[in-house]
């Protein structure tokens, strides 16, 4: 690995790939832990207007590609690359196994855990958003749609209202015919989360099946309120290593960087 080939004064350099909660929690447990013996770099799509602030050093914007990608990793003399992009990120995840590949770039993949479903849970699962779209019809008219990207297959449920949370305004109007856009930042809390359902008289949920805790609560509530679940299926993953927790994720980049040499920064490297 480039970064054991001793180079006085270079440090070694982990590029994560975010979006997520847990990309950012990765950046500040890696940051906290290796300090200035490590350079952190998280890069972000530059979807979101205000993102929260995060660890160590941020870019925004597409890499071009998986080329484009692969060529970033060669400039930017990336050590070890971690794809914490959002489950749904199946683009960017493929990217990231390819380029990683071309570049030669040990690469792990930390994604969340799945949400379990419980007996008492009413989920019709679909492998994409447009066979939510086709099966929300037999479910109900009031149809709150918990995630605010690639609405586009639900624009001809002309007899559909809907609710769509999102964390920021979206640039361009949502393409849905009768709805309502409101503005929030998680974690959800159980009892707001029914409370929701229940003040806009909500007959069927649509999710991602994106897992987590922080978005884990309108489950519950849809739950308790008997509602209906429409659940998208996850892509399928990548092939490689993987974590489902940052913690495990730093414990990966201490093993691949020599745990002993950084903590104890005597060597030349660190
Ligand atoms: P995607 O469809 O898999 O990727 C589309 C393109 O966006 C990629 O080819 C890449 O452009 C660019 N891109 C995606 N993630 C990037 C990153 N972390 N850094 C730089 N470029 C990135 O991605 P997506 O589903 O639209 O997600 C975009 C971002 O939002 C990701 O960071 C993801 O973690 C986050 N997010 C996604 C969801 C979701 O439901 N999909 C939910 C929450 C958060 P180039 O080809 O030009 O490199």
């Amino acid at each position: 690995m480039r970064a054991h080939e001793g180079t006085t004064g270079w440090r070694p350099t982990v590029l994560i790939l975010g979006g997520t909660a847990e990309a950012s929690r990765l950046a500040s447990l890696v940051s906290g832990r290796f300090g200035e013996r490590l350079r952190v770099v998280t890069s972000l799509a530059g979807r979101t207007r205000e993102p929260a602030p995060i660890a160590g050093e941020v870019r925004h914007g597409g890499f071009g590609g998986a080329a484009g990608l692969a060529a970033y990793l060669r400039d930017e003399a990336v050590d070890l690359l971690v794809d914490a992009t959002h489950p749904f990120a199946a683009i960017m995840s493929r990217h990231a196994r390819l380029a990683a590949e071309t570049a030669a770039v040990p690469r792990l993949t930390l994604s969340r855990s799945g949400w379990q479903r419980r007996s008492e849970d009413r989920w019709i699962e679909v492998d994409s958003a447009a066979a939510a779209a086709a099966v929300l019809p037999t479910l109900g008219r009031r149809v709150w749609l918990t995630f605010g990207d690639g609405l586009e297959v639900f624009q001809g449920l002309s007899e559909h209202w809907f609710l769509v949370r999102r964390v920021e305004r979206p640039r361009e109007p949502l393409p849905l015919p009768d709805h309502e856009l409101i503005l929030a930042r998680g974690p959800f809390e159980e009892e707001a989360e029914l409370a929701l359902i229940r003040r806009h008289a909500i007959e069927v949920v649509v999710s991602k099946a994106s897992g987590g805790t922080a978005t884990a609560a309108k489950l519950a509530a849809a739950r308790r309120a008997g509602v209906p679940v429409v659940m998208i299926r996850r892509p399928a993953p990548e092939p490689g290593p993987r974590v489902e927790s940052p913690d495990e994720a730093v414990a990966w980049i201490a093993n691949m960087l020599g745990e002993e040499e950084v903590r104890d920064g005597g060597s030349s490297e660190a």
